[in-house]
């Protein structure tokens, strides 16, 4: 019971001193335990020695800083600060990059962008910095929800609305079967893809087929499971649809699927045209 700690305690005792070889040609010599010192040399060995990897650090932030405002604190606080916040909107960047078939995450990022470029506190930067930035553009999101769900939905509106006049002017099919089926192909290939469709309920789809994969998909997904061909097939059966299986059907939209970034279209497209049918019949009686 009582060794493990003297155990541990020698072991920090006899920490020897190694010298270190950067690959600036500096050389430091530090403390390190004695089972990891080949993998820290070999580290060591492709990388900056501790001051001048701060002085690189700190050109990366004057290039990045020199197009935002000044920061204001002491001088200390203003060089440490300006690196985190180089390093910030480096992230913000690539969030933006990665959310832009979101268009609600867009929204955000692009509005906590503008607003964090403004933020000239250099406390402010060092008081986040280990905060995870999806946590803080998450925060920003939900003190402004009520805003975000108001322009998301009258952005949607109108696009539905035009949709909808083109269908009734142009006296097309009152649905869209290829757009249901790149939509729930580009879903089975990338989960993610649901969330850009998820104001689409089962019955908008026309085909009975497609809404009872619609619901599956719905019901896997916001339980944080896999939606994909195979899982689905043990929801649906695989019962001949006449001339092909349904497990080959499923594979077939999968392999015809959209891009995650052309879902939003078909999603529309498919919301506007049931709105559309609905219209009809209230029309017809
Ligand atoms: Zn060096």
């Amino acid at each position: 019971m009582c060794e493990k700690p003297q155990k541990e305690r020698a072991r920090v005792l006899v920490m020897p001193k190694y010298t270190l070889q950067y690959v600036c040609g500096h050389s430091d010599e530090e403390d390190h335990p004695k089972a990891r010192i080949d993998k820290i040399r070999e580290k060591a060995a492709e990388s900056l020695c501790p001051s001048c990897w701060t002085d690189q650090q700190n050109q990366i932030a004057n290039e990045v800083s020199w197009l935002l405002p000044p920061l204001e604190g002491t001088e200390k606080q203003v060089t440490w600060a300006q690196r985190l916040r180089a390093k910030a909107m480096i992230k913000i960047l690539n969030a933006k990059a990665a959310y832009g078939h979101d268009e609600t995450m867009s929204l955000v990022l692009n509005d906590f962008h503008q607003d964090a470029i403004k933020q000239s506190l250099a406390m402010w930067w060092i008081n986040n910095r280990n905060t995870r930035l999806m946590d803080l553009v998450s925060d920003y999101h939900s003190t402004r929800q009520s805003y975000y769900q108001f322009v998301i939905e009258n952005r949607f509106q109108r696009e539905v609305d035009a949709l909808v006049k083109e269908a009734q002017e142009s006296n097309r099919d009152p649905f869209d079967i290829s757009a249901e089926q790149g939509l729930l192909g580009a879903i089975m290939v990338k989960n993610d893809a649901y969330y850009v469709a998820s104001f689409l309920e089962p019955e908008h789809f026309i085909e009975d087929l497609h809404q009872r994969i619609f619901e599956v998909v719905r019901a896997l997904i916001t339980l944080g499971k896999v939606a994909m061909p195979i899982t689905l097939n043990t929801f649906l059966g695989d019962q001949d649809l006449g001339g092909i299986t349904v497990s080959r059907y499923l594979a077939r939209l999968a392999a015809e699927a959209v891009g995650i970034t052309q879902v939003r279209q078909p999603a529309l497209t498919i919301y506007a045209l049931a709105k559309y049918r609905s219209q009809m019949e209230a029309q017809e009686s």
